[in-house]
């Protein structure tokens, strides 16, 4: 709203307002000052547009008043009079505020190109307005490489305002920062967005018992990026595959792997301290550093200690991956906030510090800060302290600093900068305050959950020995890029507990996929290109018009209201998605346009009654059995296809005795008695379908849609993730299938029991047995198992004990499928060039059944589909990047 200052102010009268003339009587009458002004008409703002929002919506309730005159009337008077209002105010900025066009239909379109016209012409006018107030002068604007958005220039309250005097008002400003120059405009290394798996950014190793692999230690092929290549994209990949293909295994490894699995805490640090009292912050120097010389000294100064404390200050707003603002460090003597902006290149420098098993390095909730230094500085920790998991093991009733703080400091945070967009330079001093105190007390908390880890063990050192372990496994987490695939949408979608039809479904699918490629090209987050909560409003209203896009957005994202013909293009071709028998008439039943879909789902998204059959897997004759004559097979059918097809399976699981009670799922083999019940049972909508329990249903069910397995996908067509990732993908996929499996045993069991004696005239159970005991021989899903059961053994971040002894000395085989990354470029184009083409808009899962290699899961990749929330200003706090399901709340 900052922007909008002068504009709003100039509505206030006719008079030619001067808006860097700070006089406030002439500025807005009637009002103390600026703020208050902006504060009234905030407000004015606020309730105009929520009465709009009521108003009832065209297409239905409208249509039902509007056959009422005095309805019209009223609307009619009403339109005008905020026509004519619109037309001065388009006139008083030199606008053209007539539309040419008489014609009624095409009017509306002209008029909305107006007011939007005019918005940019009035805001182009305050950006100017407030740089001049500024000093700022716009010419200096940075060169930028093509693709950015034009940045604006640094214009906010904390850098008009001198330091120090800190009102409420400014710290409402603050966080709402919204002329931050770019900072990646200014990174040395360009931001790597593209759809291919991170890569450790490591290229010297300090402190190391096995020396870094040739791969990261030769700038030359480390630096040739297949989108640096200028041949087209698929041929770029192929090329990087053949260079890499020799150090995979290295390149997906923690560096520091060995080192940490040969990490023994001393007895020193086993036995209680003496808790050492932290200076009081007024008393302690906090140096700020923003060179390289300083950065050097401060990395002398930490590997001459035996402990220090770090924080991370992040921002994932206005970018893909998101950001390392601010590193604060803390002695037990001095604080340090190091710009990690300005720094971004060098500060890999401390891991000189930071992976010197000698140093305890103290962490509050590391977990992502560990992601945060791999991703933008290939910084490492060996020898990690996290007072969360002290605190964890500790059974405290909160986890967060800020509880640790009151608990054993009596001091009381202060939450208002957590959001804070700390990209902002010059850092305000209000914001240096909060995140000094964010390491300043934590090395004597160390010290106190220490004593306290002893004490609870009686003395026994089990518990605090413990917390080294979790502590450990936080630093071997490995930072996993959020990568889109062709199913990630649906790990979103399920998420939002919505049932869509096949239409809503597509844009949904198709909506995702935009503002995925846009927001990498951008290095935007998806929240900033086009928050979830529009995009499903869009995909369930399915406009129209491009207007009714732009409707479903409050605010309209820059973004959206630039592509918005995209977007238009993309609603379209979802509409052209043809219904299913069942959509149809559920909507004819109930009177009901065919997008709102009130009941629910009995089977969740997954239901397949709700997708287009084409969606469906197809299965080659011989892949499916097909047993003659089975009766009863109907009910079965339609599961087993839920199973097949989320599942993300391409062959049925044919270990199952289930299996040969529902062959006869081809429809060539049903009779026609059977086809004619078939049709008869799928226009059939259960009337208290709504009423079922379903939490029952969705327990079972949920197991074997877990999506998760869709990971395998993605998996087949990267073969790029290291054993350990996979294995835990594995042990999950396994674990559904099991359920599955007993669920369909138990199923097959019951009919065993009704049906024996007409199933043994039909069916030679012998092949069932022969089947599974043939499976267990050696079918992939006893790889599979034996691969999971292997990996129960590797460490689980986070999750685990850890047992160093037991630990593999081995670090990782090498995966054994060749690089081949995702082939992106040729996914989106299809999505992205809006054409029509039946089988592009069509899910088909046999599409990738052409590579039979095994899949291969990233471990933290399930959690990275979801980037999705990642907006701060429309949905704070309610981030849900996989890492963040442990947010330590302060
Ligand atoms: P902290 O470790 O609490 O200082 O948090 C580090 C960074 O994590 C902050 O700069 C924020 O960017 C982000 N963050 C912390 N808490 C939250 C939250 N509840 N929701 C979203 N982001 C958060
Ligand atoms: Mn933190
Ligand atoms: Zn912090």
């Amino acid at each position: 709203m900052d922007s909008s200052k002068s504009n709003t102010s100039t509505n206030s009268g006719p008079q030619d307002t001067n808006s860097d003339d700070e006089e406030k009587s002439d500025l807005c009458p009637g009002f103390k000052d600026a703020d208050a002004f902006v504060k009234y008409g905030l407000g004015a703002v606020l309730s105009a547009t929520k009465a709009s929002a009521s108003l009832p919506q065209s297409g239905d309730e409208y249509d039902f008043y509007r056959s009422f005159p005095g309805f019209q009337e009223f609307c009619e008077s009403q339109g005008d009079k905020l026509l004519h209002c619109m037309s001065q105010l388009m006139q008083h900025h030199g606008c053209r505020s007539h539309t040419r066009d008489r014609n009624k239909i095409t009017e509306v379109e002209e008029r909305f190109d107006l007011v939007v016209d005019s918005n940019d012409v009035i805001l182009e006018r305050v950006g100017i307005l407030l740089d001049e107030a500024d000093g700022v002068n716009r010419s200096q604007q940075p060169v930028m490489p093509a693709g950015f958005q034009p940045p604006k220039i640094v214009v906010s309250s904390w850098n008009r305002t001198g330091p120090g005097s800190g009102s409420r008002s400014e710290t409402f400003r603050l966080l709402h920062a919204k002329n931050v120059a770019r900072p990646q405009l200014k990174f040395k290394e360009k931001v790597d967005n593209s759809n291919t798996p991170f890569i450790p950014k490591i290229f010297i190793k300090p402190n190391a018992i096995k020396p870094l692999p040739s791969y990261f230690t030769n700038k030359q092929i480390r630096k040739q990026r297949p989108e640096d290549l200028d041949v087209p994209a698929a041929l770029a990949d192929f090329i990087h595959q053949q260079r890499t293909q020799e150090h995979v295994e290295d390149m997906f490894a923690h560096p520091y792997q060995y080192e940490l699995d040969h990490l023994t805490i001393p007895e020193s640090l086993l036995s209680k301290p003496e808790p050492q009292m932290y200076k009081a912050m007024a008393e302690t120097t906090c140096t700020f550093i923003d060179t390289l010389e300083g950065l050097v000294a401060l990395n002398e100064k930490l590997c001459k200690l035996s402990e220090f404390a770090v924080d991370l200050e992040h921002h994932s707003y206005r970018s893909f991956l998101g950001l390392t603002c601010l590193m604060q460090i803390s002695t037990r003597e001095e604080d340090f906030i190091i710009d990690t902006i300005e720094l971004r290149s060098e500060m890999y420098i401390l891991n000189e510090a930071f992976t010197d098993p000698a140093i305890v390095k103290v962490f509050h909730g590391a977990d992502s800060d560990m992601d945060w230094l791999q991703r933008d500085f290939g910084v490492y920790v060996v020898n990690l302290f996290d007072t969360h998991q002290a605190s964890r093991a500790l059974n405290m009733a909160r986890h967060s600093l800020d509880h640790l703080l009151r608990h054993f400091c009596n001091v009381d945070s202060d939450k208002r900068y957590q959001l804070a967009d700390w990209r902002v330079r010059p850092l305000p001093s209000e914001m240096v305050e909060y995140a000094r105190a964010d390491t300043h007390y934590l090395l004597y908390i160390y010290d106190c959950v220490r004593v306290q880890l002893l004490d609870y063990n009686h003395g026994q050192p089990g518990l605090l020995q413990s917390v080294w372990n979790r502590s450990k496994d936080v630093s071997l987490k490995k930072y996993v890029k959020p990568i889109f695939t062709e199913e990630s949408y649906f790990e979103l979608q399920r998420k939002q507990k919505r049932s869509f039809n096949t239409q809503q479904l597509t844009a949904f699918r198709l909506l995702f996929a935009w503002r995925d490629k846009l927001a990498r090209q951008e290095d935007e987050s998806t929240g900033y290109v086009l928050p979830t909560h529009m995009m499903i409003k869009i995909s369930e209203e399915l406009p129209k018009e491009p207007q009714g896009i732009i409707a479903c957005c409050n605010p309209v994202p820059p973004l959206v209201r630039q592509q918005v013909n995209e977007l238009h293009l993309l609603v379209q071709q979802a509409r052209e998605m043809p219904l299913l028998k069942a959509e149809i008439a559920a909507q004819k039943n109930k009177g009901l346009t065919p997008i709102k879909k009130p009941e629910v789902t009995l089977f969740g998204p997954h239901d397949t009654s709700r997708v287009s059959e084409s969606d469906l897997p197809h299965f080659s004759p011989d892949e499916l059995p097909v047993k003659q004559g089975v009766l009863f097979s109907e009910d079965d059918h339609r599961m087993d296809v839920d199973v097949q097809k989320t599942s993300g399976l391409v062959a049925a699981p044919k270990v199952t005795l289930f299996e040969e009670l529902v062959a006869g799922t081809d429809p060539e083999s049903l009779s026609v008695a059977q086809t004619k019940a078939r049709r008869i049972i799928e226009s059939f909508e259960n009337p208290f379908r709504m009423y079922l329990p379903i939490s029952d249903v969705h327990i079972s069910k949920n197991a074997k849609f877990d999506p998760s397995s869709k990971i395998f996908e993605i998996s087949k067509k990267w073969k790029l993730q290291s054993i350990e990732q996979q294995q835990k993908e594995l042990e999950a996929k396994r674990k559904a299938k099991d359920e599955a499996r007993e669920h369909a045993k138990k199923v097959a069991e019951e009919r065993i029991k009704a049906k024996q004696s007409y199933q043994e005239s039909l069916q030679n159970v012998a092949t069932v047995r022969q089947q599974a005991a043939e499976f267990a021989k050696g079918g992939g899903k006893k790889r599979e198992r034996e691969a999971s059961e292997a990996g129960e053994s590797t460490p689980k971040p986070s999750k685990k004990l850890m047992k160093s002894e037991e630990k593999p000395q081995k670090t990782e085989p090498p995966p054994q499928d060749t690089f081949k990354p995702f082939d992106y470029s040729q996914s989106d184009l299809k999505v992205f060039a809006g054409t029509k083409a039946k089988d592009n808009t069509q899910f088909d899962p046999n599409r990738q059944s052409h590579d039979n290699k095994k899949r291969k899961t990233p471990k933290g990749q399930k959690s990275n589909f979801a980037a999705g929330n990642r907006s701060m200003s429309y949905m704070a706090g309610k981030s849900d990047r996989g890492f963040r399901h442990n947010w330590p709340k302060r």
